[in-house]
C-alpha cells in the first residue's frame, strides 16, 4: 500500500535497465559500458577521431551485468500486491535480440528455484498472496485472435498454458537464429476477489510481455514477408513507445490505436494502471549502436 502511494506520487510509469553479462567465449570482447550505478549507465564508444564519447542515461534502476533474478524481482514484487489491490499492472520486456528479454521474463533454459525470471516469480507471488482461490474473469474486451482464457489453480498450471504459447510463436528465424524473437509474447492474468475489510469487488490484471526484438532490419538483407514482418514489429514497437511516452508527459492524447498491441493492451496502460519497462542491452561493443537506440527509446518512455 505504501509502495502504491509512492507510486501515484512519482507517476505510474518506471522504466529499469538491466545489462547482461558476456556470455561465454565473449570475455574477449570490449564492453561498451564505462560507469554504472544504481540509477545511471554511461555509454562509451570511440569516435573516429580517437577521443572517446560518452552518454549517460538515467532510469528508476540500472541492473549491471551480475545482478541476479532474485534481485530483479525484488523491485517488481510491489506490483504483484497491487494487481490484488485491483489494478492493471503491464510489465514489458524490451531489447534487441540477444539482450535477455527471455531471461528476464521466463528465465534461461535450466530453470530451478535460482534462475526463474518475472513470471513464475510473479505468479507464485499471486497465488501465495491471494487468500481466495484465483479466478480468471470473464472474456472481456479481448480480440486476439487465437487468444485462450483459461482458468488456473497454480503456477503449475500456468506454466504448462505458456508452454504451449511459446509453441504457438511465430516461427521464422531471423540472422539472429530465435525463433521467439519474431513476435510479442503476452500472457494475461485476470484477477478477480472481494475485499474482506469491504466486501467490494476487485478486479485487477497482469500483463506479461516478452517483446519481439527491437533491432533494425537491414532492407538488403530481408525481402517480401520476412520485410513486412519486421517493418510491422518495428511499428508496434515505436507505437508502444509513443503510448508510454506521451502518458509519461501526461499528454493529452494517447495515441493507443497506432498498433493492435497497445490497443490489446489499452485498459492497462495509463489511468491508475501501472507500467514497468525493462529494457535490456547487450554490453558487446559490437552491439553498440543497438544498445543506443534501445537506450533512447527507453529514455524516452522514462
Ligand atoms: P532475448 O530474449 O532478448 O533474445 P535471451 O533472454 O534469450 O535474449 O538471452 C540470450 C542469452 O543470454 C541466453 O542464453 C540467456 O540465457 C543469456 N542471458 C541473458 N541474460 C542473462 C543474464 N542476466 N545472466 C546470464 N545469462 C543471461
Ligand atoms: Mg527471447
Amino acid at each position: 500500500k505504501l509502495y502504491n502511494q509512492i507510486q501515484d506520487l512519482k507517476g505510474n510509469i518506471r522504466v529499469y535497465c538491466r545489462v547482461r553479462p558476456f556470455l561465454h567465449g565473449q570475455a574477449s570482447n570490449m564492453s561498451t559500458i564505462s560507469r554504472i550505478d544504481d540509477q545511471n549507465i554511461t555509454i562509451a564508444s570511440a569516435s573516429k577521431n580517437g577521443k572517446d564519447a560518452r552518454r549517460n542515461f538515467t532510469f528508476n534502476k540500472v541492473f549491471g551485468p551480475t545482478a541476479t533474478q532474485e534481485e530483479i524481482f525484488s523491485d517488481t514484487q510491489p506490483l504483484i500486491q497491487s494487481v490484488l489491490d485491483g489494478y492493471n499492472v503491464c510489465i514489458f520486456a524490451y531489447g534487441q535480440t540477444g539482450s535477455g528479454k527471455t531471461h528476464t521474463m521466463s528465465g534461461p533454459k535450466e530453470l530451478n528455484e535460482k534462475t526463474i525470471g518475472v513470471n513464475y516469480r510473479a505468479l507464485n507471488d499471486l497465488f501465495y498472496l491471494s487468500e481466495q482461490q484465483i479466478r480468471n474473469s470473464t472474456n472481456k474486451g479481448l480480440s486476439v485472435p487465437d487468444a485462450n482464457i483459461v482458468p488456473v489453480r497454480s503456477t503449475a498450471e500456468v506454466i504448462e498454458i505458456m508452454n504451449i504459447g511459446q509453441k504457438n510463436r511465430a516461427v521464422s528465424s531471423t540472422a539472429m537464429n530465435d525463433r521467439s524473437s519474431r513476435s510479442h509474447s503476452c500472457l494475461t492474468i485476470h484477477v478477480q476477489g472481494k475485499e474482506l475489510t469491504s466486501g467490494n469487488m476487485l478486479r485487477g490484471c497482469m500483463h506479461l510481455v516478452d517483446l519481439a526484438g527491437s533491432e533494425r532490419v537491414d532492407k538488403s538483407e530481408v525481402k517480401g514477408d520476412r520485410l513486412k514482418e519486421a517493418q510491422h514489429i518495428n511499428k508496434s514497437l515505436a507505437a508502444l513507445g509513443d503510448v508510454i511516452a506521451s502518458l509519461a508527459q501526461k499528454s493529452a492524447h494517447v495515441p493507443y490505436r497506432n498498433s493492435k498491441l497497445t490497443q490489446l493492451l489499452q485498459d492497462s496502460l495509463g489511468g491508475q494502471a501501472k507500467t514497468l519497462m525493462f529494457v535490456h542491452m547487450s554490453p558487446e561493443a559490437d552491439a553498440l549502436s543497438e544498445t543506443l537506440s534501445t537506450l533512447k527509446f527507453a529514455e524516452r518512455v522514462a
